[in-house]
Order: structure tokens, then C-alpha cells, then sequence
């Protein structure tokens, strides 16, 4: 059975609004999607109804927050498969996450000569944290190259990996170009020589199925806002035995289980990492997007973004003067081109003024640009509630732009 996208659509307010007097096309969905109103629903009637601080409050709004909180924490654990919800530990975002696990599993493990293997592909939070890491340790970075279409070279992977590597921390799905990775294969080889993997699933996990348990990963951490949910929240998923032997990240009030000025000893899992006040009402709304997914399927979801994909691919391709950047044949629905003879800014513009939002630049990948050779580019990223019709407005457009410089 196919989604009703006109139905979806209604359930986005955002969606149904002129953006420089033309019907808005929203294609920035890699950088962040539209919220339904049942989260944004959520989010007031916590504030109007529940507001309160969890796990220490002895009365009833107390309660009902803690339990609100805490259900959107089973809801994770059922949307990655993970074996219990003390594994699922709440982050602001991708980076926090990735910077948790460099702060804690990295300065406990990553020592002198140590490897860490990242690739071509990543975003810049999941580059900066090991650069700052094996500067202090004395360790060292690795970087699996790519090809022409965006893909890695697996050969080159298999090379660099060995006992001196202790982390692989790599990009499940590239968000500047859309790629993904095959990262069960990488994850086994990584294993095979002891080291730990971490998967950024800040653009996997809106798109394809992840099971936790199946690929074997030992940390993924991604972004709500990416999921339909709300800002600056985000998840950490670690395999149990790998986050009990971890020290705390942040301390403060909620990750001990006794302070005293000679000796504090630590909260359990997941509380450990979950210094302080957390992001309640954003928790709770986040709940509301997960049942979204869910009563979407992910499958439906994929099929429906692959199928704007191809469609938005054969169109564009049409075009004189369309650069496609990344072909990678295993892909999320990302396009990623340059106009020849255009700055990719200036496209961007253009296309604002057509009411359609689009993505410019470097996508925070500027290695990944260097590889290419390129400043930037023009990145749409189609969402759910994204339809053809949309998509002949920004060929439509793209066409007439293209022209200026491509006659
Ligand atoms: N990794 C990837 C692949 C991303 O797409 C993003 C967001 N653009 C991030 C990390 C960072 O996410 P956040 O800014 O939500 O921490």
C-alpha cells in the first residue's frame, strides 16, 4: 500500500506557506525536516500541563513527566533494536554524541600510536573531535578514500585497518552526497582486529531500517531534528558492556549515585551520561515523531523517497550544464549538483526566489569538497511529504538557471 502524501503533507503547518510569492518547495530536508503538529502539539502540552523535573520528584506532575520521558526512551530502544533502553542515552545532537564517546571512550582507550580510521565522507563533527583527540594522545587519524561516484574504496579500507586500530568511526549515509556506506562489512572487519565502531546515523536513521543488534555497531548516534523531532536533541546508542567500562562525560546532578567530598560513585546506565536537567519537553515531542515513523513504516517511507529519487535523477540529468556530484549507485534521496559556469550560492538563490529551499556549500564536508575539487554545492534532499509536482518546479527552475550559462 502506497502513502497518501496529501494527507501526510496536511500534517506539516509549515509546509502551507508562499515563500517569495511562490507555494514553498522544501528540498533541505538532509539539513533538517519539518515537524508534524503532533509534535509540535506535544511540545505545548507539556509545558501547559506537565511541566517538571523527572526522576527526583515525589508528586504527580513529577511522575507524569518522568513517564512521558522515559517512554520515548522504549520507543528508541524498539526503533534501533537495541537489547534494553539503558543503552539509549540522550545527547543535544550527532555532535554531542560523537564528542561524548571521543571525551570518554577515547581518552580512556586512544593512547600514543593508536589508529583511528575515519573516511572522505564525513561531516566535519565527526572529524574535529579525533583530530582534537589524537592531537592530545599522540594518536593517529586514517582516512578511507573514495572514487569518482562517491563510493569508498573498500580495498584501501582493508588495508588501513589493523590491531593499531581501535576506532572506526564512520558515516552510515554521506549527507552531502547520500551515499551509503556498507558499513556490515566494515563493522566485521573491524572487529576482527579488536577495534570498536561508531556509526554516524545522522542521515541513516530517517531513511533505511537500523538494527542495532544485526549490524553489530557499538555506538550510532544521531539527530532528532533530522527524524520529524525537535532541535538540539539527539541519541546515543552504546552497547552495554562498552558504555559500563566508559567513564562519565559530564558531572553534575543526576549521573551519581552518591557524592561525598572524599568519594562520588556513578548513576547506572543510562543516567551515568545524563548530567543534569535534561531536554524534557523536547524527549517527550521527539515520542510523537518516532509514532509518526512508525505508522508510516520506514519501508514506505524509503520507497516513496526512492521513487522521488529516480524521478528528480532522470529529470535533472536532462539538463545541459547539470553536474551530478556523487553517483553512487547505493543512495538516499540526496542530489548533490553543481550548475557549469555557476557558483552553486548563486543557484541557491535563484531558486529561494522560486519559493524553492535548497541547500548550498559545503555541506560542513570540506575534505569532502577538496576531493572533488569544488567549493560546494547545490544539495536537494526530498522528505516524505516532498511530491513530483515539486520536483518539475525545481527542474522547471534549475532548467531556466542552467540556461544563463549553458546555452
Ligand atoms: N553528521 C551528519 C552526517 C549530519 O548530516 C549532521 C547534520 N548536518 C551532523 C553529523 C551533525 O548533526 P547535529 O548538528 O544535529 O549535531
Amino acid at each position: 500500500m502506497s502513502l497518501n502524501i496529501q494527507e501526510i503533507r496536511a500534517l506539516f503547518p509549515v509546509l502551507h506557506q508562499e515563500v517569495n510569492g511562490k507555494p514553498l518547495v522544501y528540498f533541505d530536508n538532509a539539513a533538517t525536516t519539518q515537524k508534524p503538529i503532533s509534535v509540535i502539539d506535544a511540545l505545548s502540552a507539556y509545558y501547559k500541563n506537565d511541566n517538571s523535573n523527572i526522576h527526583r520528584g515525589a508528586h504527580t506532575l513529577a511522575d507524569r513527566a518522568t513517564r512521558y520521558y522515559e517512554n520515548t526512551r522504549k520507543l528508541l530502544q524498539q526503533f534501533l533494536n537495541a537489547r534494553e533502553e539503558a543503552e539509549i542515552i540522550f545527547t543535544k545532537g550527532t555532535t554531542e554524541g560523537i564528542n561524548l564517546v571521543a571525551s570518554t571512550f577515547g581518552r580512556k582507550y586512544i593512547n600514543e600510536g593508536d589508529e583511528i580510521i575515519i573516511s572522505t565522507l564525513e561531516h566535519h563533527s565527526n572529524i574535529v573531535p579525533w583530530q582534537m583527540l589524537c592531537e592530545e594522545k599522540g594518536a593517529v587519524l586514517k582516512i578511507i578514500p573514495i572514487n569518482e561516484a562517491g563510493d569508498l574504496d573498500m580495498q584501501a579500507f582493508k588495508d588501513l585497518v589493523s590491531p593499531k586500530t581501535k576506532l572506526v568511526s564512520i558515516i552510515h549515509v554521506s549527507n552531502a552526497l547520500g551515499t551509503i556506506n556498507p558499513v556490515e562489512e566494515i563493522i566485521e572487519l573491524s572487529h576482527q582486529v579488536g577495534a570498536k565502531v561508531l556509526l554516524d546515523g545522522a542521515q541513516s536513521t530517517s531513511h533505511l531500517e537500523v538494527d542495532v543488534q544485526a549490524l553489530d555497531c557499538d555506538f550510532l548516534v544521531f539527530s532528532a531534528h533530522k527524524l520529524y523531532g525537535p532541535t538540539g536533541l539527539g541519541v546515543l546508542y552504546g552497547k552495554r558492556v562498552v558504555l559500563e567500562e566508559m567513564p562519565p562525560y559530564q558531572g553534575g546532578g543526576e549521573m551519581i549515585k552518591e557524592v561525598t567530598f572524599t568519594k562520588t560513585t556513578y548513576n547506572e546506565l543510562p543516567f551515568k551520561f545524563e548530567a543534569g536537567t535534561p531536554n524534557i519537553g523536547d524527549v517527550i515531542a521527539f515520542g510523537k515523531a518516532l509514532e509518526f515513523i512508525n505508522q508510516l513504516g520506514k519501508k514506505q517511507i524509503k520507497a516513496h523517497e526512492d521513487e522521488l529519487l529516480a524521478y528528480a535523477s532522470d529529470s535533472l540529468s536532462q539538463i545541459k550544464g547539470f553536474i551530478p556530484v556523487g553517483t553512487a549507485r547505493e543512495k538516499i534521496s540526496v542530489i548533490s549538483f553543481n550548475i557549469n559556469g555557476m557558483h552553486p550560492f548563486d543557484v541557491g538563490m535563484m531558486l529561494d526566489a522560486n519559493g524553492i529551499a535548497v541547500r548550498t556549500g559545503h555541506h560542513c564536508t570540506q575534505p569532502l569538497m577538496q576531493r572533488f575539487g569544488i567549493e560546494g554545492t547545490v544539495r536537494a534532499s526530498f522528505s516524505v511529504y516532498n511530491t513530483k509536482s515539486e520536483i518539475d518546479k525545481l527542474v522547471a527552475s534549475v532548467s531556466k538557471i542552467a540556461k544563463l550559462k549553458n546555452k
